[in-house]
């Protein structure tokens, strides 16, 4: 399967029939490049591991098209998940919460939390709506390497990890190329996991 301009709407719309099917699909966002499949179907998220080579027991960040269509994901919304992705979402921020019983029992490794986050990317948003309107609450994407390797910023990086049996969407190479930061709003009082691009200071600002 062939990279596609993430830019057209011709692309958008054959990514989110893949995703809606339960393939997967590498796509761009402001971070490194995910390969995404729905977090919604087991099945579906067991292909990420699988291709991946990925312990089943490492969770996935599951990426929404904004902070509504994150609540098919949770049992609850705590003060904190609410004030920091009022802040930084859409962006480079995953809120770790209580997850909805028997939604994303894969993508979470089995956790009775998951983690959502809101890309900040254009072609990212584009495909998360698409794919939200046919039917997909939520991908989740870990970055598209294989376990162990590193994350790939470019379309061309991805498609040399994996081969052409993967649909890429090219959204060019990523702005910021590291990680998302991670909050744990799971357990009572806010625990910053992983700062990832952002700062403590910057986190802990908008609680
Ligand atoms: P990545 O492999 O870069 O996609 O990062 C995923 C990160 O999110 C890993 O460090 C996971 O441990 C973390 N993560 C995902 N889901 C959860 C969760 N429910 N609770 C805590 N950490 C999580
Ligand atoms: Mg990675």
């Amino acid at each position: 399967m062939p990279v596609l301009p993430g830019d057209a709407p011709a692309s958008i719309e054959r990514a989110a029939a893949a995703l809606a099917a339960g393939e997967l699909v590498a796509l761009p966002t402001e971070t490194v490049y995910g390969l995404a499949a729905r977090a919604d179907d087991d099945a579906a998220a067991r292909r990420i591991f699988a291709a991946k080579g990925r312990p089943a027991d490492h969770p996935l960040i599951v990426h929404v098209a904004d902070a509504e269509a994150a609540r098919a994901f949770a049992a609850d919304w705590p003060v904190a998940a609410q004030r920091l992705t009022a802040q930084f979402w859409p962006g480079p921020m995953s809120v770790v919460v209580h997850r909805r019983a028997g939604v994303a029992t894969v993508a979470a490794g089995s956790l009775p939390t998951v983690a959502l986050r809101c890309p900040d990317h254009p072609v990212a948003q584009a495909l998360l709506r698409a794919a939200h309107a046919a039917g997909v609450a939520g991908v989740a994407a870990p970055s598209a390497n294989r376990f162990g390797r590193v994350s790939p910023t470019t379309a061309a990086h991805v498609a040399g990890e994996f081969g052409d049996g993967l649909l890429v969407l090219d959204g060019g190479a990523c702005p910021v190329g590291i990680e998302s930061a991670i909050v744990d709003c799971s357990r009572g009082r806010p625990v910053l996991l992983r700062p990832g691009v952002l700062t403590r200071t910057a986190l802990e600002a908008a609680l």
